[in-house]
């Protein structure tokens, strides 16, 4: 198999890849499928009709905290996650509430009250996904017309319920034919780099070249690294509460501006270089709370961690000015490593646990910044072990379901262990006892073990231990 980095990494708004962007592109794919159904010879649907949307699962009972009404309603009007700009996407919401009616594609307009046509469904056990959600259209006796079900798989991913298998973690993004090297684990990966005597970086980028133009590859590589490193800096210079009630102030632009007079006045400490990080990782996961532009990488909840592993190398780690490729290198094999994971076992907060999400993302940046200090493919398999062995059992309890408390900090706690497992692999040979593999297969079966309670559902751990105010 071979997954393509750019269905990693993927360009959208906060606070959460599996119950913001999923949702969205959810609705999208309906609205899509609408118009398909309105354009057949004999289609009878045509308005009046009511569009409602059920969800489901962990969608239900941390929906309203992750803002997937909101998507749902983004993705009904037509807006793709890479492309939704704060403006036009507000006046255009604020023109649903009040109409309560919006316009499909071939239909013309449908009833749809944003308050009261998303239904956030507690009851509904038997599902085929922990996230879930469904979406009808209706005549006015109610007869249902048309209605499909979607599973948010996580990182984005939207797959139908049918395609959900029994027992299956996850379903797959799609698999790249026509690539020169295919590989379905971090040892055949290794296997093959020895055979072709490849890095991964270069299998990596082999396979992207045989799927696309090199200039379309590396404008879109090139779009991911300035989207995250914007996303860093509009985080480190914003200031203020973080939507969704909990009161949560941003902290990120603070610690920056503190380090940078410290670092003036001469007045650095050592124990102060994991605050740089920090602030990074805090700073991205904080815009991603406000809801605003950020890389899935490989999920919202977890998308300060590779940028700011990357900032941390291009401003701390290298004197000289980072070329655009080395960032490029750091993406691709970051980007592998998630795709291996996904593929094994899962990047989702509701499949696994959080070790899905920040663990992987840790592993990720551990692999990508391994490999831009010149580590050889064993090392870089290494590194990503070492982070994600760190991560396993960590549960995924978001305080009222916002992507806030613990995930922010979360992320710096991630970026510098990502640091740490890089630094360390950087000492051996590469040479080690628990292959990445078995440590992914390790996460698999922890998640598939751990009560729902941790699984994004904010039922337990601190989520339920918050002290009354
Ligand atoms: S606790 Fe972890 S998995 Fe859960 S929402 Fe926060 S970052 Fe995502």
């Amino acid at each position: 198999m071979f997954h393509s980095v750019f269905q990693i990494f993927k360009i959208g708004i906060g606070p959460s890849s599996s119950h913001t962007m999923g949702p969205m592109t959810a609705a999208l794919e309906f609205r899509a499928r609408v118009k398909e159904a309105a354009e057949q010879p004999k289609s009878d649907l045509k308005a009046p009709l009511r569009l409602v949307c059920r969800l489901m699962g962990s969608l239900a009972f941390t929906g309203k905290g992750h803002a997937s009404d909101r998507a749902v309603c983004l993705g009904l009007l037509g807006f793709e996650p890479d492309n939704a700009d704060p403006e036009p996407t507000q006046a255009q919401l604020a023109q649903l509430a009040e109409r309560k009616s919006l316009e499909l594609p071939e239909v013309g307009f449908v009833a749809f009250d944003p308050e009261t046509d998303i239904e956030f469904d507690m009851d509904e056990t038997d599902l085929a996904h922990p996230n879930t959600l469904s979406f009808e259209l209706r005549n006015p006796d109610g007869l249902v017309f048309l209605k499909e079900t979607y599973c948010s798989i996580g990182g984005g991913f939207v797959v139908t319920e049918s395609d959900v298998k029994d027992g299956a973690l996850c379903a797959l993004p799609k698999q790249e034919s026509g690539v020169p090297y295919h590989f379905n684990s971090m040892s055949e990966l290794l296997a093959l780099c020895a055979k072709e005597k490849l890095s991964i970086v270069e299998i990596t980028r082999h396979n992207e070249l045989a799927l696309q133009e090199k200039d379309d590859f590396e404008s879109q590589l090139t779009r991911l690294v300035t989207t995250m490193e914007r996303c860093v800096e509009r985080g480190l210079h914003s200031e203020g509460q973080l939507p969704g009630g909990l009161k949560v102030e941003r902290r990120a632009a603070k610690i920056f501006r503190r380090l940078g007079e410290e670092k003036l006045s001469n007045t650095t400490r050592p124990h102060m270089a994991n605050d740089w990080m920090c602030a990074y990782a805090m700073a991205v996961n904080e815009e991603n709370a406000a809801g605003n532009q950020v890389v899935t990488a490989p999920t919202n909840g977890a998308a300060g961690i590779i940028p700011a592993v990357m900032r941390f190398y291009c401003e701390h780690i290298e004197t000289g000015t980072v070329p655009m490729v080395k960032r490029h290198d750091y993406l691709l094999v970051a980007g592998t490593v998630g795709s291996i994971i996904k593929q094994r076992a899962s990047i989702s907060g509701a499949e696994v646990g959080c070790q899905g999400e920040v663990g992987s993302a840790s592993a990720m940046a551990a692999a990508g910044l391994c490999a831009v200090l010149g580590g050889s493919n064993e090392q870089i398999e290494n590194a990503a072990e070492i982070a994600l062995e760190h991560h396993l059992g960590l549960t995924c309890d978001p305080i009222r379901g916002l992507v806030q408390v613990p995930c922010i900090e979360r992320n710096a706690f991630g970026a510098i262990k990502a640091v740490s497992a890089a630094s360390l692999a950087m000492h051996g040979d590469g040479q080690h006892i628990m292959p990445l593999d078995n440590c992914i297969e390790a996460m698999r079966q922890t998640g598939l073990e751990m009560s729902s309670k941790y699984k994004e559902t904010s039922q337990g751990g601190l989520a339920v231990n918050l002290p009354e105010c």
